[in-house]
């Protein structure tokens, strides 16, 4: 079996988000066969779909498994009913997004899962803690993440507490 080392992406803005991020942590450090290595801080942000909704708190953690890629992508969907995610609409407000941003240096694309997440680029509130604790990061096909950050137009991402 095989190591890799995996970025994920956490989102909520629903139901105390801190408390969501944190548990979603938790149960991200009990999956068999994963160490969680690095957490970002946590950051607020603004939400990219309709703005009548809660603003986003968002994080990374690096976590090292030998799970296969849609092996984890099943468990991270299992956490993420667990903590009763509800879906309203697209883009919309939710308890937990668990999203895999990079798996190893894989390029994956099937239908259920697309590595490195199609947005990493664009997103500063994965980028920019994936920055803090991954410094010279490279993405697979789009570079350094520091280069992805200078290209960004504009940032409402705010540092917590
Ligand atoms: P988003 O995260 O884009 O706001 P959702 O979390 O609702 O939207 O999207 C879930 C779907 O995205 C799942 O059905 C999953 O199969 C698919 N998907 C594709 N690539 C990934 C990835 N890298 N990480 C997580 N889900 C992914
Ligand atoms: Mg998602």
């Amino acid at each position: 079996m095989s190591t890799n080392t995996v970025y994920i992406g956490l989102g909520s803005n629903l139901s105390n988000p801190v408390e969501q991020l944190n548990t979603a942590m938790k149960s991200i450090a009990l999956m068999p066969f994963t160490q969680l290595i690095k957490r970002s801080s946590f950051y607020s942000s603004k939400p990219l779909g309709p703005q009548d909704q809660p603003d986003f708190i968002n994080a990374v953690c690096e976590i090292e498994t030998e799970l296969e890629a849609e092996d984890l992508l099943k468990r991270l969907q299992t956490i993420e009913l667990e903590q009763g995610r509800i879906k309203k609409r697209h883009w919309g407000e939710r308890l937990i997004d668990l999203d895999i941003l990079l798996f190893g240096n894989n390029l994956i694309n099937s239908k259920d899962l697309v590595v490195p997440h199609s947005q990493i680029a664009l997103r500063d509130f994965v980028l920019i803690p994936l920055s803090e604790i991954a410094p010279g990061l490279v993405i697979p096909n789009k570079g350094k993440v520091e280069n992805l950050i200078s290209t960004l137009t504009d940032s409402y991402l705010m540092p917590l507490g």
